[in-house]
């Protein structure tokens, strides 16, 4: 049946609230107990994509004994069709710094870092006046905890949090082998929370309203509200937080141009749904997931086109330290390519699922492993316009 509820706009993330000395007093005069049990019951989600309880994070890295230990921002965002991350760093920084303060009280840490995608450079006078004023909150507030700026080059895979770590260090950033996770061993070996910009955003904002209050938004495994970065086929391309829970087609009502044909979610590591599957695709952790990104096609486009493109940056992008995405990527898009031109039969297609099939099992880290999602559900769903 059709649902054509209205989508539940929030204000969260740009609210001016939680940006004082005064409110960050208060949130630190928590025990870190009471921290963890909060975003426990919160069910708050890393807001990155991947998923992973936040207040289980920062459990397990409060729980080592070496003391040692750091709280890393990840703001290297550059899923293509993301830009939320910006916003927040532009219009409310100072929030991210407050959850970052939040999580090196409750983990036991001295120092933070605030890894910027290279792109986002222009940010940077900006943010450094901002961190002026919260080091002088700190000193006030008699904390010792210093934050940096530490600046990425552009690669997509430094996004992954060990490659991230690797290029903090002065590395090549290269994805680690895991286990061993951050929380144990991450930057210089440490034990290490990283969480994206609106995760530790969201954790500070959960901790001055409550669980209880939070958690009434969203559903069972999507709790709470999110920002997603619109764009594509849309009237009204942007940012926007949403309550999660909602329909690919509750979307669609809101978003697109009455013409929508797909919607790809979560960028090009994401899938994407066709018009057929609108109505009982849920977008969220029960359906698919997105760390923010919603592009939106409508009929004037090709398909085929897209998934070219998406191939294109992943083969670009693979670091090429293991061979079923370093190969994998390039024979992915020669191999669309070839049917396409008709040097290969439609049949071919099928040897390009299973390869993509093996590169989700084998590659090393979440580049290669992801580049079956679109892959899978372009392919699939949109057959006829991938061959000659
Ligand atoms: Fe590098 Fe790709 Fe292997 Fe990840 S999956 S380690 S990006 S080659």
């Amino acid at each position: 049946m059709a649902n054509n509820k209205p989508l539940k706009k929030v204000d969260l993330i740009f609210s001016e609230a939680f940006l004082n000395r005064d409110e960050l007093k208060e949130v630190l005069s928590r025990s870190a107990d009471e921290v963890i049990q909060e975003l426990l019951d919160s069910g708050l989600r890393g807001r990155g994509g991947a998923g992973f309880p936040t207040g289980l994070k920062w459990k397990f890295t409060r729980d080592q004994k070496d003391p040692e230990k750091y709280v890393v921002c990840n703001a290297d965002e550059g899923e293509p069709g993301t830009f939320k991350d910006r916003e927040i760093l532009d219009r409310v920084g100072r929030k991210v710094f407050n959850g970052m303060a939040l999580c090196a009280r409750t983990i036991g840490a001295k120092e933070g870092y605030l890894y910027l995608r290279g792109e986002y450079r222009f940010l940077l006078p900006k943010l450094y006046q901002i961190l002026d004023e919260f080091h002088e909150d700190m000193k006030a507030l008699g904390m010792d905890f210093h934050i940096d700026i530490k600046l990425g080059s552009g690669a997509y895979v430094c996004g992954e949090e060990s490659a991230l770590f690797e290029s903090m260090q002065g590395d090549r950033g290269e994805p680690r082998n895991k286990p061993p996770y951050p929380t144990e061993y991450g930057f210089r070996g440490k034990p290490t929370v990283i969480n994206n910009v609106e995760t530790f955003v969201s954790a500070l904002i959960i901790n001055r309203i409550g669980a209880e209050k939070y958690q009434k938004l969203g559903t069972v495994d999507s709790r709470g509200s999110k920002l997603f970065s619109i764009s594509g086929d849309t009237p009204i391309p942007g940012i926007y937080e949403l309550e999660l829970g909602m329909t690919v087609e509750q979307f669609v009502n809101e978003f697109g141009d009455g013409d929508t044909k797909a919607v790809q979610v979560g960028g090009a590591a994401g899938f994407c749904v066709p018009r057929k599957k609108f109505t009982d695709t849920i977008i969220g952790f029960e359906g698919v997931p997105t760390g923010g990104s919603m592009m939106l096609f409508n009929s004037s486009r090709s398909m085929y086109n897209v998934l070219h493109n998406y191939l294109d940056f992943f083969k670009e992008e693979s670091c090429g330290q293991c061979t079923p995405c370093r190969v994998g990527c390039q024979q992915l898009f020669l191999g669309i390519e070839a049917v396409k031109r008709g040097e290969k039969p439609a049949s071919y297609l099928e040897t390009l699922l299973k390869l993509s099939q093996t590169m989700k099992i084998t590659a090393k880290c979440g580049l290669g492993q992801s580049v079956g999602n679109s892959f899978h559900s372009i392919v699939n769903n949109f057959r006829e316009e991938m061959i000659y």
